[in-house]
């Protein structure tokens, strides 16, 4: 046993390598790259488990359920975002099942502090019918880690736990605990793992009788808590995952204060919500994201004689991430008191590519490349290179998902638009790009591919990268581009006019090209020089 100070994302990581893990998987993304960071480190110092950047989430989901096959206990983690893209194999894997203890984590950003949406994977474990965790602290992130695998090899099912980047990216003291040894070989057997529909239908509806099962465990989870008011039943609290920290900090030296439930298991509890509901009128739900709990309780027409209020009914904010103060305010409480600020003048500074980015030179090419076209539509991805929407280059025009820029483009340029120009950094290029330029390259479509080669996975900290160099100029060549239209630049600014030109040549070309700009990042740089 020690006392450690851990990231909420450090403390998910160090639960599962306590809990024996054998191999971990992810793809980058804030809030959930520290996960990995840290399971990379550890690695590296121990040798005693893998721990891999995979070339994308679905991809890694895929990895993690192979070592589950093997009997291994596997951890697999994204962004909530990320989960979209891995939602095939994590959804079929509730269909095959487990084997060594598998474990995914999905960390939700509401607020988008730097996604494009703020869904909630809560209605994943919905979806998938699988036990689902939400902690509500640093403590809960590393012990659920331990519980998951142990529910995971118990049900023969993955588990997928749910972060938020509150506690993702928060600091606290986790009291760990002595490690379990890791699990034999010992490989997965019948026809579970084969989704054939006469296998599928099968292990379905297995799934479906345990769902009751999964209710009872979640009724009898140390997890959970509820504690009624005898003396007050005007009015109760629901609170989910880290609102139950902001619920308890707003109630903190009352007497007697309101009946509450806390949940942070899924499917939800449900013996205790129908105690929690009986006993009140009024039940105020708690939750970060969606009203995924308010609405089970609610139903479609609401509890008769009770008064269900959250976000769904306004007296939360619809949107955006949940606060102390925000919770305060539905419970009609005022804001507890602050410092002020004001002798902290901050500059206003909007989020801008770094000075020196090679992206920035790319960009000045590519407007100046596109100058008096006025049908010009330029598809753009995800990664530092999106800001290149923003002023002063106000280059791209749409940003939607990782890999659209080139199916996109390819859609435009096929709907009539021209030129259609996609730009695209080396790490999505690997992640989702390559399929669409497989699909462009066959049809030989009318549309220019730029590739921000810069070596690295920039925006979530420079993880490595799969699309880079030399392999990546072979790959696009094996996709079937033709040779003599894939190009590369530097974008550097003595090399403006000649970039110009050679985007200039490509777009006028009436087919497929791709231009690779060819500059590391500069942090990455300054990294290996310091
Ligand atoms: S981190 Fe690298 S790629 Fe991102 S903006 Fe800075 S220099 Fe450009």
């Amino acid at each position: 046993m020690s006392r450690q100070i851990l990231l909420g994302d450090e403390a998910v990581a160090l639960g599962a390598v306590h809990a024996g893990l054998s191999a971990a998987y992810s793809y980058p993304g804030t809030p959930a790259s520290e996960i990995m960071e840290y399971l990379v480190r550890l690695s590296a110092e121990s040798r005693a488990f893998a721990a891999v950047w995979s070339v994308n989430e679905k991809v890694a989901y895929e990895e993690a359920l192979g070592a589950s096959f093997a009997g291994k206990r596997a951890m697999v983690s994204f962004k909530h975002v990320g989960l979209n893209v891995a939602a095939d194999p994590f959804m079929n894997s509730a269909i095959t099942g487990a084997n060594g203890g598998l474990l995914a984590v999905s960390a939700d950003d509401p607020g988008m502090h730097s996604s494009q949406n703020e869904q909630d994977s809560r209605f994943y474990v919905q979806f998938a019918q699988i036990p689902g965790f939400e902690p509500s602290d640093h403590q809960e992130a590393y012990d659920m880690a331990r519980e998951a695998f142990d529910l995971s090899e118990k049900f023969g099912l993955p588990v997928l736990m749910r972060l938020v980047t509150r506690l993702s990216h928060s600091r606290s003291a986790v009291e760990t605990r002595e490690a379990r040894p890791q699990n034999e070989l010992k490989k997965g057997t019948g026809k579970d793992w084969i989704l054939l529909p006469g296998n599928a239908r099968g292990r379905f509806s297995q799934l479906l009788d345990r769902q009751a099962e999964m209710v009872r465990c979640s009724e009898e989870s140390r997890f959970n808590r509820l504690e009624l008011n005898a003396g007050d039943r005007s009015f109760g609290v629901i609170a989910s995952g880290i609102a139950y920290n902001y619920f308890r900090e707003a109630v903190a030296g009352d007497a007697a204060p309101p009946s509450f439930l806390k949940i942070s298991t899924y499917p939800l509890p449900e013996s205790l919500v129908r105690r929690l509901v009986a006993h009140v009128d009024k039940v105020l739900v708690l939750e970060d994201g969606y009203p995924f709990i308010e609405r089970q309780v609610r139903g479609l027409f609401g509890v008769p004689g009770k008064t269900v209020l959250g976000r769904a009914s306004g007296d939360v904010p619809a949107s955006g991430e949940l606060t102390p103060d925000i919770v305060r305010r539905a419970l009609g409480l005022g804001p507890l008191p602050a410092l002020p600020v004001s002798g902290l003048p901050l500059a206003n500074r909007p989020p801008q590519l770094c000075a020196g980015c090679p992206h920035a030179d790319t960009f000045k090419a590519l407007n100046k490349a596109l100058e008096g076209r006025a049908g010009a539509s330029v598809f753009g991805d995800i990664g530092c290179y999106t800001l290149g929407a923003l002023p002063p280059f106000n280059a791209i025009n749409s940003c939607v998902c990782m890999g659209a820029s080139i199916s996109m483009a390819r859609g435009a340029s096929d709907a009539g638009l021209h030129p259609a120009v996609s730009v695209i950094g080396d790490s999505t290029f690997a992640h989702s790009g390559i399929t669409p330029l497989l699909g462009a390259a066959r049809a030989d479509a009318d549309m220019t591919v730029i590739i921000l080669d810069n070596a690295t996975t920039a925006m979530t900290g420079g993880q490595p990268t799969y699309g880079s160099g030399q392999p990546l100029l072979r790959l696009i060549e094996g996709l079937g581009v033709p040779k003599e239209h894939i190009r590369t630049i530097e974008p550097l600014p003595k090399n403006h006019e000649t970039n110009v030109r050679i985007i200039r040549d490509e777009i006028e070309h009436r087919g497929l090209s791709v231009i690779v700009a060819v500059r590391e990042c500069i942090q990455e740089q300054r990294k290996k020089r310091s």
